[in-house]
This record gives structure tokens, C-alpha cells and sequence, in this order.
């Protein structure tokens, strides 16, 4: 049987997933109490474990109060334990993880915090802040060439790879990929989607690994109309990321 996700929007623009495997339910960064423990008892289901994909306080801000309510278990990058509220078990990617059951994956991808990790349960992917649809997150505790490294580490998975991020930011982060790169016609078609089920106030979540390859370009530093629009066709990925990010920083 594969896992359950559900979205739980949170603050203003943050996503908090449950993850259900059987008797095992996870909730992964939890920004703020309420509006998990409102979508646990709507389905009857009690919380285990807490899935920190870094310590920022909209990733864990509800960690401590979600944790005393239903004893779960708090999981985070090991590397960065002292800076997890409530933290019990610490991960990396050699230890990986186990969870209902399941193994789960855990991927190392500094850049945005030194300790952001991506967990992998059963081909869905929760990137934090690390990997956005059509973006990525800014770079708090690293700089280019580290956030590329972990992007491309992410790049291999596979495919069908579904993700589920931190924010919603998708439409705002099209809009500024259409700057760069508006003859790719799988973008614009994504974003046509995208406008839909915003503007029908959905949640734009999952995306999947092929289609950011597809429309995202912080992961299309080698695409020509890119690199014509920076002016660098001849500068290395790791400097064409550098001033896409530069770019989207102050757009
Ligand atoms: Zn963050
Ligand atoms: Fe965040």
C-alpha cells in the first residue's frame, strides 16, 4: 500500500504535509500547531512522528506543542540537531531512515541552511525550501555552487519523483521564469495550469521531478534561450545559477 499526503496549509503561504503508511502518521514541517491537530482529528488519525527538513521556525515552530500533545517522535537533519526544537532521532543521508515500515531516503542538500535535508518516502519527495516549483530557496547558509550541487542531487531522482514544498510560491516563481526563458512552451503551459487552480484557490502541489527538469530554471543552467538571456552562453552552470538566483532575489 502506498502512503496517504495531505496538505495542510499553514501561515500565510507555508505547506505542512501528513503522511500516512499504515499505523505510522507523520506530519512534515509543521509551521504552526493548529492547523495540523485540525487535520489530524478530521480524519481520525494520531500523530507519530514530526519531519523536519530544517530548523527555520516556520519549518518547526509547531515541533514542541505537536510533540506534547501525542508524545510523536521529532526527526531532523543530525547535523544541525541543536537548532530542532524537540528534536529525538537526528538523520543523514548514510543513517537514511525507517519509517511504517518503509525505507526512507534522506538527502543531504545544503545551501538555503547548512543542515536542509530532503526526505524520499515511497517516490514523493519533501524539499523544504530547498527545491520550489519553478524556484528554489534562497541561499541563507551557503552560496551557488553548494545550492547547485544540491539541486543536482536532487536532479537524480527519478522522474515520476514527486515533490511537495515548503511555500507556495509557484506562480510568482513562473512568472519570473518567463523572463528568462519565454519560449518554453512546456513553462507556459505549465503556468496556464498553475493561474487555473490558483486563481480556483487549489494548491498547486505536487509537482514531480520531470517537470521541473521541464519549466524550472534554476535546474536549466544549460539551456540555450537561459544563458542568451543572461548574456553568459559561454559561463560555467555553476555562475549561470549564481546570477539567476542574484536575479531572483531582487525580483
Ligand atoms: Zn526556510
Ligand atoms: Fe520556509
Amino acid at each position: 500500500m502506498s502512503v496517504e499526503i495531505v496538505v495542510v496549509p499553514c501561515l500565510s503561504d507555508n505547506y505542512a504535509y501528513l503522511v500516512k503508511a499504515g499505523d505510522a502518521c507523520a506530519v512534515v514541517d509543521p509551521s504552526e500547531p493548529g492547523p495540523v491537530t485540525a487535520a489530524l482529528s478530521a480524519r481520525g488519525w494520531r500523530l507519530t512522528h514530526i519531519l523536519n527538513t530544517h530548523h527555520h521556525l516556520d519549518h518547526t515552530g509547531g515541533n514542541l506543542a505537536l510533540k506534547q500533545a501525542a508524545g510523536a517522535i521529532v526527526v531532523g537533519p543530525g547535523k544541525d540537531a541543536a537548532r530542532i526544537p524537540g528534536i529525538d532521532v537526528g538523520v543523514d543521508e548514510s543513517s537514511g531512515w525507517d519509517f511504517g515500515g518503509r525505507k526512507v531516503q534522506v538527502l543531504e542538500v545544503p545551501a538555503h541552511t547548512r543542515g536542509s535535508i530532503t526526505f524520499v518516502i515511497d517516490g514523493n519527495a519533501f524539499t523544504g525550501d530547498t527545491l520550489f516549483a519553478m524556484g528554489c530557496g534562497r541561499l541563507f547558509e551557503g552560496d551557488p555552487g553548494m545550492m547547485w550541487a544540491s539541486l543536482s542531487k536532487l536532479m537524480r531522482l527519478p522522474d515520476a519523483t514527486k515533490v511537495w514544498c515548503g511555500h507556495e510560491y509557484t506562480e510568482s516563481n513562473g512568472r519570473f521564469a518567463l523572463t528568462l526563458e519565454a519560449g518554453n512552451q512546456a513553462l507556459q503551459e505549465r503556468m496556464k495550469r498553475v493561474r487555473a487552480a490558483r486563481g480556483a484557490g487549489q494548491t498547486s502541489m505536487p509537482s514531480d521531478m520531470g517537470l521541473e527538469k521541464a519549466t524550472n530554471p534554476f535546474l536549466r543552467v544549460s539551456s540555450p534561450e537561459i544563458r542568451k538571456s543572461l548574456g553568459m552562453e559561454q559561463a560555467g552552470d555553476v555562475a549561470v545559477f549564481g546570477e539567476i538566483r542574484r536575479r531572483k532575489d531582487s525580483f
